[in-house]
């Protein structure tokens, strides 16, 4: 039932542009002045980078989810069956309820005697 649509992602990608900036950010302050090798830098960043995904994954997927079940329930509201009025000249049928001529003596659609 559940596609991927722009609600899904601008929250991705939400997720992703906090968490990086985050990575980076803390990273960078936090290891500053440090002699450190490539691959500890890594380590570094990948660490700052889960840390940021837990700030910042878990509070958007929250905000996500309950904007779907929110517009979910608002599109599950019933819609009023409003019939609209009929054209110059038409009428609707009185057994099918198509929209047909008004000097019609039979429905097009159903056959029935007007
Ligand atoms: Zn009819």
């Amino acid at each position: 039932m559940s596609k991927i649509g722009r609600k899904e992602y601008l929250t991705i990608g939400l997720i992703l542009i906090c968490t990086i900036l985050f990575a980076i950010i803390h990273s960078s302050i936090v290891y500053r002045g440090q002699e450190i090798s490539m691959s500890r830098a890594f380590v570094y960043f990948g660490t700052s980078f889960l840390g940021g995904l837990m700030i910042f994954g878990i509070p958007i997927f929250i905000i996500y989810l309950i904007s779907v079940v929110y517009s979910q329930r608002k599109t599950k509201a019933p819609i009023p069956l409003i019939k609209s009025i009929p054209e110059e000249g038409m009428k609707y049928c009185s057994n099918c309820g198509e929209k047909i001529k008004k000097n019609a003596t039979f429905c097009e659609f159903c056959g029935s005697k007007q």
